[in-house]
Protein backbone atom coordinates (compact mmCIF):
# COMPACT_ATOMS: atom_id res chain seq x y z
CA UNK A 1 0.00 0.00 0.00
CA UNK A 2 1.00 3.80 -1.15
CA UNK A 3 1.82 6.57 1.51
CA UNK A 4 -0.11 9.28 0.23
CA UNK A 5 1.79 12.84 0.98
CA UNK A 6 0.37 16.50 0.51
CA UNK A 7 3.13 18.89 -0.47
CA UNK A 8 2.27 22.63 0.29
CA UNK A 9 4.86 24.83 -1.32
CA UNK A 10 4.90 28.10 -3.72
CA UNK A 11 8.69 27.23 -4.44
CA UNK A 12 8.39 25.00 -7.73
CA UNK A 13 12.03 23.43 -7.74
CA UNK A 14 11.30 22.19 -3.82
CA UNK A 15 8.02 21.04 -5.44
CA UNK A 16 9.94 18.87 -8.26
CA UNK A 17 12.67 17.62 -6.43
CA UNK A 18 10.51 16.70 -3.10
CA UNK A 19 7.77 15.18 -5.86
CA UNK A 20 10.43 13.16 -7.94
CA UNK A 21 12.65 11.63 -5.04
CA UNK A 22 9.12 10.32 -2.94
CA UNK A 23 7.53 9.34 -6.02
CA UNK A 24 11.09 6.87 -6.16
CA UNK A 25 9.84 5.59 -2.66
CA UNK A 26 7.19 4.76 -3.32
CA UNK A 27 5.06 7.99 -2.14
CA UNK A 28 2.17 8.57 -4.11
CA UNK A 29 2.90 12.69 -3.80
CA UNK A 30 -0.05 15.40 -4.34
CA UNK A 31 1.41 19.21 -4.37
CA UNK A 32 -0.68 22.15 -3.34
CA UNK A 33 1.01 25.73 -4.19
CA UNK A 34 -1.63 27.82 -1.78
CA UNK A 35 -3.59 27.25 1.81
CA UNK A 36 -6.78 27.22 -0.26
CA UNK A 37 -5.68 24.46 -2.55
CA UNK A 38 -4.08 22.46 -0.14
CA UNK A 39 -7.54 22.59 1.93
CA UNK A 40 -9.93 21.58 -1.38
CA UNK A 41 -7.01 18.67 -1.45
CA UNK A 42 -8.09 17.98 1.69
CA UNK A 43 -11.55 17.68 1.69
CA UNK A 44 -11.48 15.73 -1.37
CA UNK A 45 -8.87 13.36 -0.37
CA UNK A 46 -7.12 12.89 3.48
CA UNK A 47 -3.13 12.37 2.92
CA UNK A 48 -0.85 10.38 5.58
CA UNK A 49 1.50 12.90 5.95
CA UNK A 50 1.10 16.58 4.57
CA UNK A 51 4.44 18.51 3.92
CA UNK A 52 3.97 22.19 4.63
CA UNK A 53 6.01 25.12 3.74
CA UNK A 54 5.28 28.36 6.02
CA UNK A 55 5.45 31.20 3.84
CA UNK A 56 2.64 30.76 1.27
CA UNK A 57 1.22 33.73 -1.27
CA UNK A 58 -2.21 33.28 0.50
CA UNK A 59 -0.84 33.16 3.81
CA UNK A 60 0.64 31.53 7.04
CA UNK A 61 1.15 27.95 6.97
CA UNK A 62 -0.56 28.22 10.81
CA UNK A 63 -3.63 28.70 9.51
CA UNK A 64 -3.61 24.97 8.02
CA UNK A 65 -1.42 23.45 10.93
CA UNK A 66 -4.36 24.54 13.04
CA UNK A 67 -7.26 23.57 10.31
CA UNK A 68 -6.01 19.89 10.09
CA UNK A 69 -5.55 19.73 13.98
CA UNK A 70 -9.11 20.70 14.98
CA UNK A 71 -10.25 17.82 12.84
CA UNK A 72 -7.45 15.11 12.46
CA UNK A 73 -4.24 13.12 13.91
CA UNK A 74 -2.22 12.72 10.66
CA UNK A 75 1.36 13.85 11.11
CA UNK A 76 2.48 17.44 10.12
CA UNK A 77 6.17 18.38 8.98
CA UNK A 78 6.88 21.78 8.89
CA UNK A 79 9.63 23.13 5.84
CA UNK A 80 11.16 26.62 7.46
CA UNK A 81 13.31 29.16 6.03
CA UNK A 82 15.84 30.04 8.52
CA UNK A 83 14.21 34.04 8.60
CA UNK A 84 11.10 31.66 9.80
CA UNK A 85 12.38 30.70 13.19
CA UNK A 86 10.05 32.17 15.36
CA UNK A 87 7.46 31.02 13.21
CA UNK A 88 8.49 27.44 13.30
CA UNK A 89 8.05 27.29 17.14
CA UNK A 90 4.12 28.72 17.01
CA UNK A 91 4.02 25.77 14.45
CA UNK A 92 5.65 23.18 16.60
CA UNK A 93 3.22 24.32 19.68
CA UNK A 94 0.10 24.49 17.56
CA UNK A 95 0.72 20.53 16.88
CA UNK A 96 3.20 20.00 13.96
CA UNK A 97 4.81 16.99 14.22
CA UNK A 98 8.65 18.07 13.40
CA UNK A 99 10.71 20.68 11.13
CA UNK A 100 13.17 20.68 8.11
CA UNK A 101 15.23 23.36 7.44
CA UNK A 102 15.70 24.55 4.29
CA UNK A 103 17.89 23.24 2.33
CA UNK A 104 17.30 19.71 3.23
CA UNK A 105 18.19 16.56 1.89
CA UNK A 106 15.54 13.75 1.07
CA UNK A 107 17.92 11.00 3.56
CA UNK A 108 16.95 13.48 5.83
CA UNK A 109 12.97 13.89 5.36
CA UNK A 110 12.69 10.27 5.05
CA UNK A 111 13.88 9.82 8.18
CA UNK A 112 11.71 12.58 9.74
CA UNK A 113 8.61 11.46 8.00
CA UNK A 114 9.35 8.09 9.18
CA UNK A 115 9.58 9.00 12.88
CA UNK A 116 6.63 11.26 12.42
CA UNK A 117 4.47 7.84 11.03
CA UNK A 118 5.58 6.12 13.36
CA UNK A 119 4.50 8.31 16.58
CA UNK A 120 1.03 8.83 15.36
CA UNK A 121 0.62 5.31 14.18
CA UNK A 122 1.54 3.72 17.54
CA UNK A 123 -0.48 6.65 19.84
CA UNK A 124 -3.23 4.39 19.77
CA UNK A 125 -1.79 1.75 20.50
CA UNK A 126 0.80 0.84 23.42
CA UNK A 127 2.96 4.81 24.31
CA UNK A 128 7.00 4.30 23.38
CA UNK A 129 8.21 3.13 26.96
CA UNK A 130 11.90 1.86 26.19
CA UNK A 131 14.32 3.36 24.33
CA UNK A 132 17.82 1.89 23.43
CA UNK A 133 20.93 3.30 21.67
CA UNK A 134 24.51 3.26 21.56
CA UNK A 135 24.73 1.88 25.04
CA UNK A 136 22.29 3.88 26.23
CA UNK A 137 18.67 1.75 27.96
CA UNK A 138 15.75 3.69 28.89
CA UNK A 139 12.80 1.92 30.40
CA UNK A 140 10.34 4.18 31.68
CA UNK A 141 8.47 1.54 33.14
CA UNK A 142 10.70 0.15 35.53
CA UNK A 143 12.20 3.72 35.85
CA UNK A 144 15.62 2.52 34.56
CA UNK A 145 18.50 3.85 33.16
CA UNK A 146 21.56 1.99 32.52
CA UNK A 147 24.35 3.77 30.43
CA UNK A 148 27.11 0.34 29.32
CA UNK A 149 24.83 -2.07 31.65
CA UNK A 150 26.03 0.52 34.42
CA UNK A 151 22.58 2.37 36.48
CA UNK A 152 22.54 6.02 36.34
CA UNK A 153 20.76 8.26 39.13
CA UNK A 154 18.20 10.56 38.15
CA UNK A 155 16.63 13.13 40.32
CA UNK A 156 12.81 12.88 39.84
CA UNK A 157 12.70 15.97 37.52
CA UNK A 158 15.69 14.79 35.61
CA UNK A 159 13.60 11.91 35.07
CA UNK A 160 10.48 13.74 34.03
CA UNK A 161 12.29 15.88 31.38
CA UNK A 162 14.08 12.93 29.63
CA UNK A 163 10.66 10.28 30.01
CA UNK A 164 9.24 13.26 28.22
CA UNK A 165 11.92 13.05 25.26
CA UNK A 166 11.54 9.34 25.18
CA UNK A 167 7.74 9.41 24.32
CA UNK A 168 8.72 11.88 21.78
CA UNK A 169 12.19 9.92 21.04
CA UNK A 170 13.48 11.23 17.53
CA UNK A 171 11.26 14.40 17.37
CA UNK A 172 11.89 17.96 18.47
CA UNK A 173 10.37 19.09 21.28
CA UNK A 174 9.81 22.37 21.87
CA UNK A 175 11.15 24.42 25.14
CA UNK A 176 7.85 25.49 25.83
CA UNK A 177 6.23 21.83 25.60
CA UNK A 178 8.73 20.46 27.88
CA UNK A 179 8.73 23.20 30.30
CA UNK A 180 4.61 23.03 30.26
CA UNK A 181 4.91 18.98 30.01
CA UNK A 182 7.49 18.76 32.65
CA UNK A 183 7.30 21.99 35.17
CA UNK A 184 4.02 22.99 34.50
CA UNK A 185 1.49 25.54 32.08
CA UNK A 186 2.40 28.81 34.46
CA UNK A 187 6.80 28.06 33.68
CA UNK A 188 7.07 28.09 30.22
CA UNK A 189 9.12 31.19 30.09
CA UNK A 190 11.54 29.79 32.54
CA UNK A 191 13.99 28.34 29.76
CA UNK A 192 16.94 28.49 31.95
CA UNK A 193 15.56 25.42 34.06
CA UNK A 194 16.25 23.73 31.02
CA UNK A 195 19.46 24.60 30.26
CA UNK A 196 20.44 23.81 33.71
CA UNK A 197 18.31 20.36 33.73
CA UNK A 198 19.58 19.61 30.72
CA UNK A 199 23.36 20.03 31.35
CA UNK A 200 22.78 17.57 34.40
CA UNK A 201 21.19 15.16 32.04
CA UNK A 202 24.12 15.17 29.72
CA UNK A 203 26.15 15.01 32.40
CA UNK A 204 24.72 12.08 33.31
CA UNK A 205 24.18 10.15 29.99
CA UNK A 206 26.58 11.56 27.59
CA UNK A 207 30.18 10.21 26.59
CA UNK A 208 31.22 13.55 26.60
CA UNK A 209 28.57 16.13 27.40
CA UNK A 210 29.63 18.47 24.87
CA UNK A 211 29.55 16.84 21.74
CA UNK A 212 25.88 15.30 22.77
CA UNK A 213 25.35 11.95 21.32
CA UNK A 214 21.72 11.75 22.32
CA UNK A 215 20.50 14.83 23.57
CA UNK A 216 20.69 17.22 20.81
CA UNK A 217 19.96 21.01 21.04
CA UNK A 218 17.88 22.40 17.94
CA UNK A 219 19.17 26.19 18.34
CA UNK A 220 16.63 28.03 19.43
CA UNK A 221 13.57 25.64 19.11
CA UNK A 222 14.11 22.76 21.43
CA UNK A 223 15.53 19.61 21.89
CA UNK A 224 15.13 15.91 20.36
CA UNK A 225 16.36 12.23 21.58
CA UNK A 226 18.43 11.20 18.98
CA UNK A 227 17.07 7.23 17.45
CA UNK A 228 19.99 6.65 15.39
CA1 LIG B 1 7.30 29.62 0.36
Amino acid sequence: MSLHLLLVEDDREIRTMVQTSLSVEGFVVQTAVSLSEARALLQHRLPDVVLLDLGLPDGDGLELVLHIRKQYALPILVISARHQEAQKITLLDAGADDYLAKPFSVGELLARIRVALRHRGTSLAAAVTEHTLDGLHIDLGLRTIRLHGEPIHLTPTEFKLLARLVRSAGRVVTHRQLLADVWGAEFTEHTHYLRLYMGQLRSKIESDPAEPRHLLTETGVGYRLAVT
